[in-house]
């Protein structure tokens, strides 16, 4: 059986864009960018905004997907709040949504946003997908970085390379540190949760000592704290922590905007949205593929909403 026709599937359409509300901030450019700058208005949250547009099998998707983050991209400078030239919103993107063929069919329409990005002085992250990826994702994205575009990327903790990837990071790049959604093997990355936390950790030390910003990207408490309190004062404007929108994490924030970790670092959301409910129920029914307890979360989190 295989993956895509798991219990996942049988779940109705409009029950899982139920679940996905609290994850994905609507279906349309507008909505996401509504949603974006709404929450900074309310509580000077940052935001990378991401389309959501995997599941590419034609060469119209790759084009559509392209189109639509170059309009994305035309429209941020334009938001109150978020189009501010200090607080202006990045994009994440995914390099499988940019082709129907082989990984390298990607780097021409990733390229074409990386430029138009530039044009409009929009930041641009290059998500860290599966370990397929890893190779052709941090090649380009040095790569791009080293010709002078904003281009930052992601490395995944559970890999047991990413140790040895960290020294090939160029300083001054912007690097998002992850534990990683993927489930890989055995043989090539670590399965204790404590551990991926630990090397998260370690790892962002080793990164702000050689000149790169860092993004704490995770929910668990314990080791923001670890990061806030151990590792962000040696280079505090080098900081960010970045959470999905979506998870509540109200006393955190609260403490960190207080000062109670005694270091001040900047708080952004990551913004999924689609074009069309369709793509966004897709993304949902993925995720939940990949990580059932995800269905748990959601309703943990409507339950903390009320
Ligand atoms: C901003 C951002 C960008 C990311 N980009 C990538 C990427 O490019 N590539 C990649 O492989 N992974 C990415 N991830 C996912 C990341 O790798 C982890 O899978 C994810 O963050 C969950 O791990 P955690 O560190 O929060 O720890 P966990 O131990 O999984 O979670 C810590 C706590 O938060 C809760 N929690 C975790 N996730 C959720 C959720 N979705 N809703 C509600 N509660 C939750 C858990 O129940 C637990 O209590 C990203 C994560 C974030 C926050």
């Amino acid at each position: 059986m295989s993956l895509r026709s798991t219990w996942v599937d049988l779940i109705p359409g409009p029950l899982v864009r139920y679940f996905a509300r609290p994850y994905v901030a609507g279906d349309s450019i507008e909505s996401a960018l509504e949603v974006a700058a709404d929450r900074f208005r309310q509580n000077g949250s940052l935001a990378t905004l991401d389309l959501l547009g995997e599941d590419v099998t034609t060469a119209e998707q790759v084009t559509r997907n392209v189109d639509i983050y170059k309009e994305l991209i035309e429209r941020i400078p334009a938001q109150p709040g978020i189009g501010e030239a200090a607080t202006r919103a990045s994009v994440s993107l995914k390099p499988s949504a940019f082709t129907a063929g082989s990984r390298d069919d990607a780097r021409r329409p990733l390229v074409e946003i990386v430029r138009h990005a530039r044009e409009f002085a929009v930041p641009l992250t290059i998500d860290m997908e599966d370990r397929n990826w890893t190779d052709f994702t941090l090649d380009l994205s040095c790569d791009l970085f080293e010709q002078g575009f904003d281009v930052g990327t992601v490395v995944q903790t559970r890999l047991q390379r990413t140790r040895d990837d960290l020294e090939r990071l160029p300083a001054g790049m912007r690097v998002r540190l992850v534990i990683g959604i993927y489930p890989e093997p055995a043989e090539i990355a670590i399965t204790s949760k404590v551990e991926m936390k630990r090397r998260m950790v370690d790892y962002a030390a080793r990164l702000l000592e050689r000149g790169i910003f860092v993004e704490f990207a995770t929910h668990d408490e314990a080791t923001l704290a670890t990061f806030l309190r151990e590792v962000a004062p040696a280079a505090p404007d080098r900081c960010e922590i970045q959470m999905l929108l979506g998870v509540p994490r109200f006393d955190f924030l609260r403490g960190l905007a207080e000062g109670r970790f005694g270091v001040t670092v900047g708080f952004r959301r990551y913004v999924p949205f689609a074009v069309g409910w369709e793509d966004a129920t897709a993304y949902l029914r993925r995720r939940m593929v990949e990580n059932p307890g995800m269905s748990l979360l959601v309703l943990r989190n409507l339950w903390q909403r009320r």
